[in-house]
């Protein structure tokens, strides 16, 4: 088998967008705008937006046999994802209903759908692709149980990069692997629940807690003022150049994709988080998940 720079263990969706001018109540029916459909999925959109930048990248999810489930193979393989670890069947893909109100507010019902059926049986019968990778990927949009076999049966050369999103509490062994855990300030709070370190204002603190917790390094996302990077010899914050934000939809996947692939070439942890904080502000800009996302040549240098 080939070698990958990446390969993202995760979710793969059908997005299913309708506008509204107000929600039904219940046992009401509204009239919305022309449904639109769009790939997604944590899982699938890191690794869209890792290919799209040059990675060699793959993807280990599971769809169903189903027209949605064709419509993410296809934008995978068009964005240059290997797909040969896309898994087909056992329940409807994956779907997130989305309704957006005149504010732009969204109310979303996902289905997890097949996601919900990616077993550790299946992470064990990939333990090829699993070798054949330099970086994994992990978000939590799959069984947790998953997740923790993926971790362990990644060989001890591979690096893990874990984003806990929707947050969940993590088992002490799957945290101690996380080089790095990235996690936005709503899931470092989560993850700290019980911790004096939640209730501060200062991200610093929370990356401290999480290290003291087993996190071999931790990356704090913060929107419009970038990340800060941290382990055990210190912290350092990469601020975002401004830019003129549209939609941030998707912008904590591309960040997590180009991070990862960085740390997949040989970038250190610092100037990969550089990296992937030039990828999200340009996300940011363009409407969408994984149509706004860049590629290379899109990502400018500081002060170009
Ligand atoms: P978030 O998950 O919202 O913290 O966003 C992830 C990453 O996307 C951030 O670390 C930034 O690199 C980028 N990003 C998000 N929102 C903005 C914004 N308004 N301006 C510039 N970059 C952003």
């Amino acid at each position: 088998m080939e070698g990958y720079d990446l390969l993202v263990v995760g979710s793969a969706n059908a997005d299913l967008v309708i506008g509204v001018q107000r929600r039904p109540a219940a046992g009401e029916t509204v009239l919305g705008s022309d449904l639109v459909t769009h790939p997604g999925g944590k899982g699938g959109n890191q690794a869209v937006a890792a290919a799209r930048l040059g990675a060699r990248t793959a993807l280990l999810a599971r769809i169903g046999d189903d027209a949605h489930g064709r419509l993410l193979l296809d934008t995978q393989r068009a964005a240059g994802v290997d797909t040969v670890g896309v898994l087909v069947g056992g329940a409807p893909t994956g779907v997130a209903l989305i309704t957006v109100d005149p504010s732009g507010d969204n109310s979303i019902v996902v289905s997890p759908g097949a996601n919900a059926r990616l077993t550790p049986g299946d992470i064990h019968a990939a333990s090829a692709l699993l070798a054949a990778a330099t970086v994994v990927s992990l978000q939590l949009e799959i069984p947790l149980e998953t997740v923790a076999a993926t971790v362990r049966a990644v060989g001890p050369g591979t690096r893990v990069v874990l984003n806990p999103s929707p947050p969940a509490l993590l088992p002490s062994d799957v945290l101690a692997a996380c080089d790095p855990l990235v996690a936005n300030e709503h899931e470092a709070r989560y993850l700290l629940a019980d911790h004096p370190a939640s209730e501060d204002a200062d991200p610093a603190a929370w990356a401290t807690a999480l290290l003291a917790r087993g996190s071999r390094s931790v990356v704090i996302t913060l929107g419009a003022a970038g990340a800060l990077v941290a382990d055990r010899r210190g912290h350092v914050h990469i601020p975002s150049e401004p830019v003129d934000a549209v939609d941030t939809t998707g912008a904590g996947d591309a960040f997590t994709g180009a991070l990862a692939w960085r740390l997949g070439v040989g970038d250190d942890l610092e100037s990969a988080v550089r990296f992937a904080v030039r990828v999200g502000a340009v996300a940011v800009t363009r409407p969408g998940a994984q149509q706004s996302f860049p590629t290379a040549a899109e990502v400018t240098a500081p002060g170009e």
